[in-house]
């Protein structure tokens, strides 16, 4: 008997060994993780950005910050679908629960998948937020934001089947297909949100602090203002130099049809305060450079003063978004080819010089 457990002793401390291994890579910055449905990217030690595979259609970007007893989730992605997705994904990266889902705002995109999370998560976002999704100010689902994205799905649906069908190139064929059938579970999956609000909300700032195995992890929830809604919440680890911006900052242009356009480039100037080395958008890839911010500043400030222009010379607002010419900024973001800006920005610009 003695023999033998000796014997055995020697190969569980090397399986212990192996199975460290792996665990302190994983630690390692620049961490990728894939699932069948997400990609998981750490940012910093437990701080992953989270991206769609493209199996299930997420829409929008999210961000999970491990502890040492519990998980943080930011944004549910763009259906119950999706975040459930979201949810049987995150223990490739960790087996600590989730404690607490932030919503960076009430973006169908960013928020229609908070049913998913399990009833003892705390759900936490700005008060404006919880408004919207708790259908004190509106109702999310008739609204023009969410109309204008859901409502072109069955025909994006039908189209990629009429596509699929007369494709002759296998490989085309067979993508086409692929895509269609991710449309249709997305088509599907709409019907099933209620939408769900925060439970803790926040005016101006929040701070967390999560326990973390050297101490604590701060997370700080910040309201510098409105802009690309009426309550956007930047999520900022002072530590790590990591801002969630949610679409607050895009790489691109924001939509703008809940937008602030006036006040957006103002609200900014508390986000290009921040010492951070990465910005983690809403859509698009992580990103290091300051510069985004100026340049989107300048493009909110020039596109307020030329839709100000149209307005005061009795304009329509169709007219308007069909004329105005933002080509002066090109440079910056490759969609622009001359005059003509999404109409849905510019009603929202002349709503409120008609409130002025
Ligand atoms: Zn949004």
């Amino acid at each position: 008997m003695k023999a033998k457990l000796k014997i055995f002793s020697i190969p569980s401390v090397l399986i212990c060994l192996l199975l460290w291994i792996p665990a302190l890579t994983l630690a390692q910055e620049g961490d990728v993780v894939e699932t069948d449905t997400h990609r998981f990217v750490e940012v910093a030690e437990g701080v992953w950005f989270v991206t769609g595979s493209g199996a299930v259609f997420t829409m929008s970007n999210a961000m999970v910050l491990v502890g040492e007893f519990d998980t943080l989730v930011v944004d549910s992605h763009v259906t119950p679908a999706a975040s459930r997705a979201l949810l049987d994904s995150i223990p490739a990266v960790t087996d600590k629960p989730v404690r607490y889902l932030v919503n960076s705002h009430y973006h169908f995109d960013h928020a229609h998948g908070n049913q998913s999370f399990p009833e003892d998560v705390e759900i936490i976002g700005h008060e404006f937020t919880r408004a919207k999704l708790s259908g004190e100010i509106g109702n999310v689902l008739e609204e023009t934001t969410f109309k204008s994205f859901s409502d072109p799905v069955p025909a994006t649906v039908a189209n990629l089947q009429r596509q699929a069908a007369s494709e002759t190139d296998p490989r085309r064929k067979a993508e086409l297909e692929r895509a269609h059938a991710v449309q249709e579970d997305y088509m599907n999956a709409i019907q099933e949100v209620v939408p769900t609000p925060p439970n803790i909300t926040l005016q101006e700032k929040m701070t967390l602090f999560q326990v973390v195995a050297d101490g604590s992890r701060e997370i700080q929830l910040l309201h510098f203002g409105r802009a690309h809604t009426g309550g956007d919440v930047v999520i900022y680890l002072p530590q790590e130099k990591v801002a969630f911006t949610g679409d607050m900052m895009l790489p691109g242009l924001a939509y703008m049809g809940d937008g602030h356009v006036d006040e957006w480039p103002v609200s900014l100037e508390g986000l290009k305060a921040l010492d951070f080395d990465a910005w983690l958008p809403g859509h698009g890839p992580i990103m290091r450079s300051k510069q985004p911010i100026e340049n989107f500043q300048a493009y909110l400030r020039d596109l307020w003063d030329k839709t100000a222009v149209m307005h005061s010379r009795g304009a329509d607002w169709e007219q308007a978004s069909r004329e105005i010419d933002m080509s002066n900024h090109a440079d910056n973001y490759a969609q622009i080819r001359g005059p003509g800006i999404d109409p849905r920005a510019i009603r929202r610009i002349y709503q409120l010089l008609d409130e002025r």
